[in-house]
């Protein structure tokens, strides 16, 4: 075992006495099911508790077994996870509930190791559902995790390389009892998410503020050093707005692998350099569709950030001019919206177009 500063038997056992204390109203919590908590970690990242309940009940309900989901298509997974956004998420849940079902006979395997050679799952979601429902004895390590370590420590070091990482999951493993790691998991996952939150940590509810170096000092809003982050890169794209004779609107298919992969959206793409939308709009609509149209008035204009860039898509009212769509599996005239999953900026656009109005007179 690593050495640790911490007594380490003292610290799990506050940790574990407050999560036995605690009334946890979390839907999953108290699952030995390796299904359930794999959905509940995989939902959890990225996303907050109170969104992730919503979502986690819906896609029960839909999918209640490992078998259901593997069985479903990929749009119903994509539907289902309409708006949590993070979709090569959605996507590798898909997958590997096949890869079980087809591959496993439907079970999870139980260590960290043989479930990190399943798609989608890291270091940390393998350790989480293997401590939980299998009781191995794997230590977890993700965003909210950390913050509480290098609080713990008062750590001045910048985190992200990968030496420190390398530390704290030794920390980390160092600090495991030698029971209910499952629990202890849990236990430390929620301090990290409801009270060593990142900008207001409870510390006077903090069952573990004597072990804490930084609150010792007052350092704890230091903790932990994050590099600073470069502005993100602005893209431009345009979208088009084109219905055809019944009021259907033209939808295209996002190719499966890559950004939004599988989720629909308006035609359009990514302008060029120093292309204007409307030039864009027209040239990216002959290239993929094959068709010809007149750019009419821009109805919407959306900022959307990801990860590594900030998305400015803009949407204009189309009118088909000439040609013909291409007979694929890719394209859509959607008559009820709601069928389709969207990604955010295109789900935006599509709602705010029930009450956009044509402006009657020309700008000053
Ligand atoms: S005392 Fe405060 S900073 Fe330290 S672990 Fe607890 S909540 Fe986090």
């Amino acid at each position: 075992m690593n050495q640790t500063p911490l007594p380490a038997p003292a610290f799990a056992a506050a940790l574990l006495e407050w999560y036995d204390q605690r009334d946890t109203p979390m839907p999953w919590r108290g699952s030995r099911d390796p299904y359930r908590i794999w959905l509940s970690e995989v939902m959890l990242q990225q996303t907050r508790i109170a969104t992730v309940k919503d979502y986690y009940a819906r896609f029960l309900t839909l999918f209640p077994t490992i078998e259901a989901l593997a069985k479903a298509s990929l749009d119903e997974v994509l539907k289902a996870w309409e708006g949590l956004g993070y979709y090569s998420r959605a996507r590798n849940l898909h997958r590997l509930a096949q890869v079980v079902v087809n591959e496993r006979e439907g079970q999870f395997p139980a260590t960290p190791e043989a479930l990190q050679q399943l798609p989608g799952i890291g270091r940390y979601t393998a350790a989480a559902i293997a401590s939980i429902a299998f009781g191995a004895r794997s230590a977890v390590l993700d965003g909210n995790v950390i913050r509480v370590l290098t609080r713990l420590m008062d750590l001045p070091d910048e985190i992200g390389s990968p030496r420190i990482e390398q530390q704290l999951w030794d920390l980390a493993e160092a600090l495991l009892p030698a029971e209910r790691c499952g629990d202890y998991n849990q236990a430390l996952m929620d301090l990290g998410r409801l009270i060593c939150v990142p900008r207001r940590p409870v510390c006077e509810q903090c069952p573990v503020q004597s072990f804490c170096a930084a609150f010792a000092k007052g350092t704890q809003h230091l903790r932990p050093v994050k590099k600073q982050k470069a502005p993100l890169p602005i893209v431009r794209a345009a979208a088009a707005v084109i219905r055809d004779a019944e009021g259907r609107l033209l939808l295209v298919q996002r190719p499966t692998e890559g950004l939004l992969g599988g989720l629909w959206m308006l035609p359009g793409g990514n302008c060029e350099d120093e292309e204007p939308a409307a030039d864009c709009l027209r040239r990216v609509l002959q290239q993929t569709l094959n068709i010809e149209i007149i750019v009419g008035e821009e109805m919407a204009a959306i900022t959307q950030n990801f990860t590594h860039f900030r998305l400015l898509l803009r949407a204009f009212a189309c009118e088909w001019q000439s040609g013909t769509l291409p007979s694929t599996n890719n394209t859509a005239w959607a008559a009820e919206i709601s069928q389709y999953s969207l990604g955010k900026a295109d789900r935006q656009i599509i709602t705010g177009l029930a009450t956009w109005q044509p402006r009657l007179f020309a700008d000053p």
